[in-house]
């Protein structure tokens, strides 16, 4: 059976859009832009959460729940740059006919709630750091109909971690720490390469002092920002008034960062590691890494699940076929099914099937897991080495964005206007991350250069 019919060379994003359907990571609502999350999908996105979980917590993360409803009063302390935030955000002033005695947000992002509640709890020195982690949904309205599923949407899953320190230098440790754990997350875990650096300022989180920020590309040329973490300094602690009482017995504003990242890195998942069949998902993140077809040897499965390895066994009425071709579809990293000689398994990332005997068979998956794992990151980093271009001349950088090849490295002013100059030239390359230069001259306008500049057009 053929789930995918449209080949991701010829038309990525159609591709994308029939694999998104033919899996059922999610659907379209009825809701403008917000989709159905299935289970698959969430298994997933529980697998990313218990790593998250595993790394967070001895940094001293803990769980909490916050509202999702903010009041607006509290979400208008947030930032001087409120209002460009503002217009991608739902207020609720009614309940049926009746006028709400004040009005509330949905929660595009959690600081203003958390940070009110923060300001109670903090008294001293001896109550910092305080660390809290919070999974839930934010809704951020666009203004057209986001049509990426995953990619983008008017509602998504997030993980977001808050931080408050008594120190700067410990606030900006935190800040690089919890980046470092995405950055794992993603090379080690999704075997998708990242590029890393700061957002430049039109692109920070309003109210941060400064924002890093994962970006991966795609086969399509195009970036996808997966993760972000932000240093507040004192921005929002004056703003919401958390204060603690220092050594020298003066109260003081507290530092702050806060991260994030989102729903949408399973997007890029499907999208870098998808092949014409459909996913290819990486073994650690696999809701299961090995499915067994047609197979009852109970003394197997028993070992199987001793060594921890997350197994189905798929025992419905279908044909073998047309269940070897459904779990191919579904990227499971290895289907396992007997046949006249032993067992054999087809590794997912090669389609390559090899036949085992019953002895051998579990440190056989085990041993196709590793290398499952290490080859897909491989060929990710591959492709994503041998798409990063050096531009020296704004020719140069013309010629490399006509042709659409990924990431272009190329020194940068810091000015806003010349980067939304370069953008409408240069075939929508807006700038993904920079970091800092000390010479050179702006490859656009030939100012004196602040930044060392990432380019890529972007989802
Ligand atoms: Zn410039």
């Amino acid at each position: 059976m053929i789930y995918v019919k449209t080949s991701k060379e010829e038309d990525f994003v159609k591709w994308y859009h029939e694999v998104i359907e033919a899996t059922k990571l999610v659907d379209f609502s009825a809701v403008k832009g917000c989709v159905v999350y299935h289970e698959y999908c969430l298994m997933i996105w529980s697998r990313i959460k218990s790593y998250l979980d595993n790394k967070l917590m001895p940094l001293g993360f803990q769980e909490y729940y916050f509202p999702a409803l903010i009041p607006l009063k509290s979400f208008k302390k947030q930032t001087k740059h409120f209002e460009d935030f503002f217009k991608e955000v739902l207020v609720v002033s009614k309940t049926g006919h009746s006028r709400l005695e004040e009005e509330y947000v949905i929660r595009p992002t959690s600081e203003a709630i958390i940070y009110e509640s923060i300001a109670k709890w903090v008294k001293g020195e001896k109550h910092l750091p305080l660390c809290i982690n919070q999974y839930c949904s934010v809704m951020r309205w666009e203004s057209f109909k986001p049509n990426m599923p995953l990619l983008r949407g008017n509602e998504f899953l997030w993980q977001e971690s808050h931080s408050v320190h008594s120190t700067k230098k410990e606030a900006e440790e935190y800040v690089k720490k919890v980046l470092d754990i995405y950055r794992d997350l993603h090379e080690n875990f999704l075997a998708m390469p990242v590029i890393i650096g700061f957002k430049p300022e039109h692109r920070m989180f309003p109210g941060a002092e400064y924002t890093l920020a994962l970006e991966s590309l795609m086969p399509d040329f195009k970036s996808v920002q997966t993760a972000t973490s932000h240093y507040l300094g004192q921005n929002f602690s004056k703003a919401f008034s958390i204060k603690f009482r220092n050594k020298s017995g003066k109260d003081e504003f507290a530092y702050q960062a806060c991260n994030g990242i989102t729903t949408r890195v399973i997007g890029a998942l499907a999208m870098l590691h998808g092949d014409n069949k459909g996913l290819v998902i990486p073994p650690r993140v696999a809701p299961y890494q090995v499915v067994f077809v047609d197979f009852n040897e109970k003394d197997i499965l028993e070992s199987v699940k001793n060594n921890k390895i997350r197994f189905f066994v798929d025992d419905s009425k279908k044909p073998v076929k047309e269940k070897i071709d459904y779990w191919t579809m579904m990227g499971a990293p290895i289907i396992a099914a007997k046949d006249s000689k032993g067992f054999a398994l087809i590794r997912r990332d090669t389609l390559e099937k090899t036949t085992v005997n019953k002895s051998s068979l579990v440190k056989e998956i085990q041993k196709a897991l590793n290398s499952i794992q290490d080859n897909l990151y491989r060929k990710a980093k591959e492709f994503h080495s041998s798409h990063i271009s050096k531009a020296g001349s704004w020719q140069e950088f013309e010629k490399i964005a006509s042709g659409r090849k990924g990431f272009i490295g190329a020194l940068w002013c810091g000015g806003t206007g010349c980067a939304r100059q370069i953008r409408e030239k240069a075939s929508k390359n807006s700038i993904r991350v920079v970091n800092p230069a000390k010479t050179g001259k702006c490859v656009h306008c030939c100012k004196k250069a602040a930044y060392s500049a990432v380019f890529a057009p972007a989802y």
